[in-house]
This record gives structure tokens, C-alpha cells and sequence, in this order.
């Protein structure tokens, strides 16, 4: 049984339960921009924006949505990576009363289409090179208005004139941004509209901030509907965490990206509130990461075991000054320990490895920060966190060292899956969230995991849920059968391979199916290998064994 042991690991700074504001998320935005309005809320590419600004920014954009008769819950969706436009949508939606809706920008039509339609977003925030895409969807969809901008509005000269050029080959982008009036919206709507908004009536602990896909190992991504009482507590949790950051003091590196939960959470809210300035990358790559933080100093940078491997191993990482980094926290993935450390002697600072899900708003653990870290370990659970660990599939605990899945309860935790019943009854019981990982206490109360939901691949940083890149292959006129499985890489820890067998004399080759995926899926899920084979193994009722495919590799691998 739990040994709520944790709470004597915890330094004496951090309490074990926290008195949770009860107010909507975005009021902190208003907080910073009146304690600290001359302060530097956003660094991006060489242009900086203040809270004032930031803030009056964000008011004009929700004056703009309830132009357009945007209700109180109304869906609106971004699709932008980290640049200020993200960040002033993010908080213009919240004060007009909608629900944020992230979508990635590398999602393909059809990812795109399933989540506005499930969603039922009415209005987009998108890049303008994005446009064809959107479009597209929209006629299909119930979408009505999108709001466009581009990379370029928020650079300084004469970047603002160079970079859609450097954009196109970034994004590998073929396609013409689309000269309609469409392309002009964000401009029109920061020359004209309005720095006052209608205030609408907020019950923090009912209605939804946010609605954040995330994959499902049952095939399409599941709607996590976290309210503004669930990203405000894990945001005060975090700000207890780290509790050496000053307010208005700390410089925060978004590498993270923000339509994801843990940079939402740890870096951009949790920024905004500490009235810290937040250097924004529009995409990770290493050189541009050294370089910004040997310019702009930044003193936190939570991100993920890749993140960090991608910066330990340039070759010219000696010649950067990265002392200012103060602490960083990972997640998503186990960080491997010699990651850790030679990260550490490169900084000077602290990097220790946390854990957490959409569904947990993110985080539901960490290793303390400055003080006793477990390497391997993901820590303790955060104040007001509690913990199980069960025998799966039901609700009870075992012995301390045994592993079981484990389950979490807290203010932080989802009040469910959007329109899907079935789904939220499966995870949430009594309150308890079961997290399909696998993992064990130790007599201490710090936590492990061994294992996760069984099927869901790790590449890169990036969940991939191996039935929807199936469904996709299915779809090829000459596949009779597939099964796509995580197989372990040395650098993106796994990578998607796909076992198929073909129809009876037709022909595809690796290369027709590499390109059948890319029309349809984002690229980080397409599979790096194919395998083909005569016939997939299988269980007496004819499920495919993924396990055995899984050792099968592995196997192999070793031999070679
Ligand atoms: P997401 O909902 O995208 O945040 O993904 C959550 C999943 O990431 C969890 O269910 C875990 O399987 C995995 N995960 C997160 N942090 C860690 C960690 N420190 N070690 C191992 N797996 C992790």
C-alpha cells in the first residue's frame, strides 16, 4: 500500500498542500501586466513585447472574438507553433470565455479535419502558410472564421522580409501562401480592434480552459477537458516546485511547444504568471538553442531527454556560455542518467526528471529540484498529489517494490474525454485516474516506471499510437495486413516500424507506402522501417502478437 513516505523526502521549502486561487487562468496575465507592465514578457527572434503589451494585445484579440459572436465554452483552435501570436490567442480565447483547442501545425488535412470536427471549433488561429490546409478542412467541417497570421509579423527588420523565404524551406513547404483576404486578418485586428472585452462570468472549477487531444491507444485521440482549476493548481504546484524562481526575474526558454500541455503548463503559463520573459523557439534545432542561450540568458528550461541529447552532442557546445541555466525540468520520457549528468557539468545548473500525462494537466511527479533526486527515478508526486500503484484492471494496491499501474488523484486531474462516456469511465474512478503506466514506490515514496500503455510508441519526444498509423496503412489498396510497432533507436529512443503483408499479386514497395503515410499523417508518425512478411503472428483469436514483432527487432538488432 502507498506509503505517503514522500512528503518526508520533501525540502522544507515546498508544502505539502497548497491553497488553490480559485479565478480564471488568464487573470495572471493581467496580474503581471499591471505589477511589472514595462517588463519583457516575450523574446522572439530579436523583437520583444512587455506584459503591457502582451496583454493589450490579447485583449484586442478577444474584443475580435466576441465580435464575432464567439459564447462563453465556444471551441476556438490554434495552430501555430511557440511565437507571440500563440501566446496572445492562448490568452485572448480564455478572456472572451472560449476553449482552447491545440492542434499541431504538422498535422496533416485529415488529422486536422478529426479534431475540428470533434471538437466542433468554430474559429482557427493559423499561419498563413498554413492556409490551403485549413481551408480545406473548413469545407468540410463547421469551422467558420479563421483568423491568419504570419511568422514575419512579429519580426524586427529586416528578418520580417527574409524569413518567409527561410520558412518555406524550414517547413518544407511547397505551397503559395494564398494572397486572400484571409492573409490580413491578425493585422487588421491589432490596427483596429478595441483593447476592452466584455467580461464573462468564470466558475474555475467547472468550466474548461482547454481542450487537449491526445492519442488514444483505442485508435482516434480523445478531447482531455481540463478546466481553469486544473491548470491553475498544477501551475501553482509547479511555481512550489521550483521554488528559488523570482518573480520578474526568471528568463524561460520555450523550446517546448505550447499546444502541448507540459510547455503550456511549465513554461508559458507558469511564465506569464512569474512575470518571467519567455524566449520563444518556433522549432528545435540545436545550434539555434546554444546560440539563444548564450545571447539571452535564460535561467529555466524544462523540456524533454531529447531536447537535452540533441544539445549535449553538438560539436561545438564548449564554445557556448550556458552557465545562466539555473534548473531544468524533464519529461515525457525516461531521461537516461549519463544524459543527465554530462548536461549538469556543461551548465552548471540542476536538470532532473519529472513525469506526468495530458489528462494530469501535466505534471503529477518530479524529483526535487534542489534537493534528494533519485536518478531513474520519476520523484515524488506534487502536493495534493496522491498516488497508487494497483494490480491492473482493478482497483487494488500492492505491496510497496511491486509493479502495478499506476493511478493519481489531485486537483490537477481531467474531469473527462470530450463526448466519450465510455472512454471516461474506463479512466476515471472515484476520483482516481488510472494512468495505463506501469511503475512501482519504493519504501522512500519515490516512483518508477517500468513500462507504459502497452502500445503507444515514444519517438522523439512524440507519442504515436501505432492503430492510427494501421488505419491509415489499411487504407493502401494493396494491404492485406499491418501491425506498426515502436522498435528501439539509439536517438529517438524508438522509432515506428510497420510489419505488412500484402494482398494476393499486388505489389507496393517501401518507398509507395512511405509516401501513402506522409499524404496522411504527420511525418514524425510515419514508419522509419518496413518490414515485409508472409503472415504477422498471431494469438488463438487472431490478435496480432505486437509483443513478438517488438523481440523479435530486437533481436535482430543485437545480432548484427
Ligand atoms: P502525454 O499525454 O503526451 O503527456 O504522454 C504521457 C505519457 O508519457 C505517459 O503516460 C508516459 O507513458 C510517458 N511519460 C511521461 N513522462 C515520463 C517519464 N519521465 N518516464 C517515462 N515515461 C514518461
Amino acid at each position: 500500500e502507498a506509503t505517503k513516505n514522500w512528503y518526508a523526502h520533501y525540502p522544507e521549502e515546498i508544502p505539502p498542500s497548497i491553497q488553490y486561487d480559485e479565478k480564471p487562468l488568464d487573470s495572471y496575465l493581467a496580474e503581471s501586466a499591471s505589477r511589472y507592465p514595462e517588463k519583457k514578457a516575450l523574446y522572439f527572434m530579436g523583437k520583444e513585447l512587455t506584459y503591457q503589451e502582451l496583454y493589450t494585445q490579447a485583449k484586442q484579440f478577444a474584443n475580435y472574438l466576441q465580435s464575432l459572436k464567439l459564447k462563453k465554452g465556444d471551441r476556438v483552435a490554434i495552430m501555430l507553433p511557440n511565437c507571440p501570436q500563440a501566446v496572445i490567442s492562448y490568452y485572448g480565447i480564455l478572456m472572451a470565455g472560449g476553449v482552447v483547442v491545440q492542434t499541431n501545425p504538422l498535422y496533416t488535412e485529415r488529422e486536422l479535419e478529426y479534431q475540428i470536427a470533434d471538437s466542433d471549433a468554430k474559429v482557427i488561429v493559423c499561419l498563413d502558410i498554413l492556409v490551403p490546409r485549413v481551408s480545406n478542412v473548413q469545407e468540410k467541417t463547421n469551422l467558420e472564421h479563421k483568423i491568419v497570421t504570419g511568422i514575419k509579423d512579429y519580426l524586427p527588420f529586416p528578418k520580417n522580409l527574409i524569413y518567409p523565404f527561410i520558412q518555406k524551406r524550414e517547413y518544407n513547404m511547397v505551397v503559395k501562401v494564398e494572397q486572400s483576404p484571409d492573409t490580413h486578418v491578425w493585422e487588421s485586428i491589432m490596427k483596429t480592434a478595441k483593447a476592452e472585452y466584455k467580461k464573462v462570468k468564470i466558475n474555475p472549477k467547472e468550466d474548461l480552459a482547454l481542450l487537449q487531444y491526445t492519442g488514444g491507444t483505442t485508435g482516434y485521440p480523445k478531447g482531455v477537458m481540463l478546466t481553469h482549476y486544473n491548470l491553475v493548481a498544477n501551475l501553482q504546484m509547479c511555481e512550489a516546485w521550483l521554488y528559488k524562481a523570482e518573480q520578474g526575474k526568471e528568463v524561460v526558454l520555450a523550446v517546448l511547444p505550447f499546444f502541448h500541455v507540459y510547455g503550456m503548463t511549465t513554461v508559458m503559463n507558469f511564465g506569464v504568471k512569474q512575470a518571467s520573459k519567455i524566449i520563444l523557439m518556433p522549432k528545435f534545432n540545436p545550434e539555434d538553442v546554444l546560440k539563444v542561450i548564450d545571447k539571452q540568458k535564460p535561467t529555466l528550461f524544462p523540456g524533454a531527454p531529447t531536447i537535452y541529447i540533441g544539445l549535449i552532442n553538438h560539436p561545438d557546445i564548449e564554445k557556448y556560455d550556458l552557465s545562466s541555466i539555473r534548473a531544468c525540468l524533464s519529461g515525457s520520457a525516461p531521461l537516461p542518467l549519463e544524459v543527465q549528468e554530462q548536461f549538469e557539468r556543461l551548465t552548471g545548473g540542476r536538470l532532473v526528471e519529472g513525469y506526468g500525462l495530458t489528462e494530469t494537466s501535466p505534471v503529477t511527479h518530479a524529483n526535487p529540484i534542489w534537493g534528494n533526486r533519485i536518478n531513474g527515478s520519476i520523484g515524488l508526486p506534487w502536493p495534493d498529489t496522491d498516488v497508487k500503484i494497483v494490480k491492473t484492471g482493478t482497483d487494488e494496491e500492492v505491496e510497496i517494490g511491486e509493479v502495478g499501474e499506476l493511478a493519481v488523484k489531485g486537483p490537477q486531474v481531467m474531469v473527462g474525454y470530450w463526448k466519450n462516456e465510455e472512454e471516461t469511465a474506463n479512466a476515471l474512478r472515484d476520483g482516481w485516474f488510472y494512468t495505463g503506466d506501469m511503475g512501482y514506490e519504493d519504501e522512500n515514496g519515490y516512483f518508477y516506471i517500468v513500462d507504459r500503455k502497452k502500445d503507444m510508441i515514444i519517438a522523439g519526444g512524440y507519442n504515436i499510437y501505432p492503430r492510427e498509423v494501421e488505419e491509415v496503412l489499411y487504407e493502401h489498396p494493396a494491404i492485406q495486413e499491418c501491425a506498426v510497432v515502436g522498435v528501439p533507436d539509439p536517438y529517438r529512443g524508438e522509432t515506428v516500424k510497420a510489419f505488412i503483408v500484402l494482398k494476393e499479386g499486388k505489389q507496393a514497395t517501401e518507398e509507395d507506402l512511405n509516401r501513402f503515410c506522409r499524404d496522411n499523417l504527420a511525418a514524425y508518425k510515419v514508419p522509419r522501417r518496413y518490414e515485409f512478411r508472409k503472415e504477422l503472428p498471431k494469438t488463438i483469436v487472431g490478435k496480432i502478437l505486437r509483443r513478438q514483432l517488438v523481440d523479435e527487432e530486437v533481436k535482430q538488432q543485437d545480432e548484427q
